[in-house]
């Protein structure tokens, strides 16, 4: 029996109905093998700025710290969109805790049911066993956080970002995505821009003699990112494992997002260095989506992606993979047994969020 214990931020919006719905199943998932959760509720972003004027507040981060892990829902909204852009909750939140806790690695699955296909915008027939890939994206590095200038060129208004990664910053990248390939298909896919960036030939070498070193058991193949942009829309099951820069993985992860249906299925991991009271990985898990205001308040958000990132909570930062793999197929069967929110519906009658959890439950 151990205890697991975590933060819950469960944010804005459909936030706090989602992250009902997940704990309820955390629960009853642990509640079977002696588990004992541990958590404390805390604000972020809107939700904490109505409360206490910041978007992530001292007692929140502290919270974090004392924790194994957190689980988080997702903030902003209408209310916040009017305040200067760096106390917005997403970046005034979200931001700074993946960098205080140094959450270099997101982990995103794409994981599309066989009975869900008509959630995806490809056609049926391009799929027809569904979508199961996963993006890995480098998190705190790159053009986002490199150097940036506002100035004028002959009297003209000019703007410059710089796009750095060192070395080791791709190494570390590098051996996360080695590590899921090894877990998976053995075969990964290192996406670049490596015919015209410096960074991208840096990253093209560094990975190749990464993985020739560490990981020779794994297929390593690459492709310039604008080539896998369209590969993903193409054929996505090409991929197994495929692994690239922050802006790249920006974007190709929501890509990749669009192709699986619905935002309401998909869930990830946040992963740095830092180990947790266990030794495992210290891990912030959210859902893909955001609050989704147009259904906030309603009891109607699919809470599968919440879910789904409390289950990667389990495998990742508690090492319980049991627990894990329990949640994603009592996950998988409520879904493909024909219950469904209003988002994956499709002709059947939708189930609201609670009726969703309760369906999980029962098949865990
Ligand atoms: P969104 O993801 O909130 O919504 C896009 C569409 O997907 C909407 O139609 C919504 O109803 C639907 N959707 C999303 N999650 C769903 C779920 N679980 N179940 C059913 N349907 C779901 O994106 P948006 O509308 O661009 O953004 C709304 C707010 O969320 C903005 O303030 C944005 O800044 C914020 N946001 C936050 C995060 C985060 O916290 N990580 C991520 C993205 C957006």
């Amino acid at each position: 029996m151990a205890t697991l214990k975590f933060a819950v931020l469960p944010g804005d919006g459909i936030g706090p109905e989602v992250m009902d719905a997940a704990l309820g199943v955390l629960q009853a998932a642990c509640r079977k093998d002696g588990d004992e959760l541990s958590y404390k509720i805390c604000d972020v972003g809107g939700a904490a700025i109505d409360s206490c004027g910041k978007a992530l507040p001292e007692s929140t981060v502290e919270q974090c710290r004392n924790s194994d892990a957190i689980l988080f829902g997702s903030v902003g909204g209408p209310k916040w969109e009017n305040l200067p852009p760096n106390e917005q909750p997403e970046r005034a939140a979200l931001l700074p805790l993946r960098k205080i806790f140094k959450l270099f690695a997101n982990i995103r699955p794409g994981l599309l049911y066989p009975q869900l296909t008509d959630a995806s915008p490809l056609k049926s027939e391009r799929i027809p066993e569904g979508i199961d890939i996963v993006c890995i994206r480098e998190l705190t590095g790159g053009i986002y956080f490199g150097e940036k200038k506002t100035f004028e060129i002959d009297g003209e208004p000019a703007a410059c970002d710089t796009m750095m990664y060192r070395k080791s910053e791709i190494e570390r990248i590098a051996d996360v995505a080695g590590k899921t390939a090894m877990a998976r298909g053995k075969k990964v896919c290192s996406i670049d821009k490596a015919n015209v960036l410096e960074t991208s030939v840096l990253w093209r070498k560094t990975v190749t003699e990464f993985f020739k070193k560490n990981y020779p058991e794994v297929e390593l193949s690459y492709m310039y990112v604008d080539n896998a942009a369209m590969q993903l829309a193409r054929n996505p099951n090409q991929f197994d494992v495929f692994f690239t820069e922050n802006m790249f993985g920006d974007i190709l992860s929501d890509e990749m997002a669009v192709i699986c249906g619905s935002l309401g299925m998909l869930c990830s991991a946040s992963l740095g260095d830092i180990k947790n009271s266990l030794g495992l990985k210290f891990g912030l898990y959210e859902p893909a989506g955001g609050t989704a205001p147009d259904i906030a308040g309603k009891g109607i958000a699919n809470p599968c992606a919440q879910i789904l990132s409390a289950a990667l909570m389990m495998r990742y930062s508690f090492g319980e993979d049991a627990i894990a793999t329990k949640i994603e197929n009592a996950v998988r069967n409520a879904v493909c047994g024909g219950i469904r929110t209003g988002d994956i519906a499709f002709g059947k009658t939708p189930v609201s969020t609670d009726e969703m959890a309760k369906a999980v439950i029962e098949r865990l």
